[in-house]
C-alpha cells in the first residue's frame, strides 16, 4: 500500500477544491490514501500550547516570522472540511502535526481529546526558543554542534516518552542544513528506538529532507536499523506544502525502508494502527 500521511494545506484555503488538488495530485503518484497534518499552530485552539511563543514574538523576529499567520484558524473548521473531503469518497486521514513542548502535555492531550483524529504528529522544531530548521544564520553560528544535537535527541526522545502521538516527524531534523557533529549518533539512535519502542509510538520517514540543504531523507538509515530491531512501525511522508508536492521522493522513501528491513507501513484509522504491506 502506497500511502503519504504528512502534508499541509498552510498555502491555499480550507476549501473542498483545494482538499481536491491534494488527493488529485496522489493519485497522479498511484497513491492509495493521503493523510492531512497542517501544523496545530495555525489554530486559535493551539494558541495556549504557544503561549511562551506567543510573548516572544514582540522581540524575536525568527518567532514572529515562524508565527506570523498563526492562531488564526479554527480547529473546527478543518476538521469538518477533511470529514467532508471522506464524504466524498476520497481516501483521506484527518491528521495534525503538533509541536512537542515541554511542559504542555496536559494541554496537548486535551486537545489530542478534543477531536476525532485519524493521526496526531509530533514534532520537535524548537529547542528552548530557538527554531532550528529557519535558518543557518538563526542561532546556528553560535551554537556547538555536538550539544545542539544532544538537545535536540533529548526533546525527541521526551516526545516520544510523552506517549502522546502516534508518529514521530522528521526524527533527526536537526540534520537540515548539514551541520555535522563530531560524536558517534549512535547511542542517541538507540535511546531514541528504545523511547519509541516503549511507548508504542511510529517513527517517519520524510522525504523532505531530500529537498533541503542536507539533501537526504529524515532519518538516518542507522536510526531505522535501530527502530526495526525494536520494531518499532514506521509512517510514510512527503510532507508536501503544495498539491503538487504530494508524493514528491515517496519512491526513494519506500526504498530506503525496504533496503533496512522494513515490510509493512502503519496506517491509522481514529488512532488506530494497522499495518499494511509496505508497497
Ligand atoms: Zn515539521
Ligand atoms: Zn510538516
Amino acid at each position: 500500500m502506497r500511502v503519504d500521511y504528512h502534508m499541509h494545506l498552510e498555502n491555499g484555503p480550507l476549501t473542498l477544491e483545494y482538499l481536491e488538488q491534494f488527493w488529485s495530485h496522489a493519485k497522479k503518484n498511484d497513491i492509495d490514501e493521503i493523510g492531512i497534518s497542517e501544523h496545530g499552530y495555525y489554530f486559535q485552539q493551539y494558541e495556549n500550547i504557544m503561549e511562551h511563543f506567543v510573548k516572544l514574538m514582540d522581540h524575536d523576529p525568527v518567532i514572529a516570522a515562524w508565527l506570523k499567520d498563526a492562531f488564526l484558524l479554527d480547529l473546527e473548521d478543518y476538521v469538518d472540511l477533511v470529514e467532508e473531503g471522506k464524504n466524498r469518497g476520497w481516501p483521506l486521514k484527518l491528521g495534525l502535526e503538533m509541536d512537542y513542548i515541554p511542559g504542555k502535555e496536559e494541554e496537548i492531550a486535551a486537545l489530542i481529546e478534543a477531536y476525532p483524529w485519524d493521526y496526531v504528529l509530533g514534532s520537535v522544531h524548537v529547542l528552548g526558543d530557538w527554531c532550528i530548521d529557519y535558518s543557518p544564520d538563526a542561532g546556528w553560528p553560535e551554537k556547538d554542534i555536538n550539544s545542539a544535537y544532544a538537545a535536540y535527541f533529548t526533546a525527541l526522545v521526551d516526545a516520544a516518552n510523552s506517549g502522546l502521538f502516534d508518529s514521530i516527524t522528521h526524527p533527526d531534523l536537526i540534520k537540515i542544513f548539514g551541520h555535522r557533529p563530531s560524536m558517534s549518533l549512535q547511542p542517541f539512535y538507540e535511546e531514541a528506538a528504545t523511547a519509541l519502542s516503549r511507548s508504542h509510538t511510529c517513527v517517519e520517514i520524510n522525504a523532505a529532507g531530500l529537498h533541503k540543504p542536507v539533501g537526504v531523507i529524515y532519518p538516518h538509515p542507522k536510526l531505522l536499523e535501530e527502530c526495526l530491531k525494536q520494531q518499532v512501525p514506521i509512517t510514510l511522508a512527503c510532507d508536501a506544502h503544495w498539491p503538487e508536492h504530494v508524493g514528491r521522493g515517496l519512491d526513494e522513501a519506500i526504498d530506503l525502508a525496504k533496503s533496512i528491513g522494513y515490510t509493512q507501513v502503519a496506517t491509522f484509522t481514529r488512532r488506530k494502527i494497522e499495518l499494511k504491506p509496505l508497497g
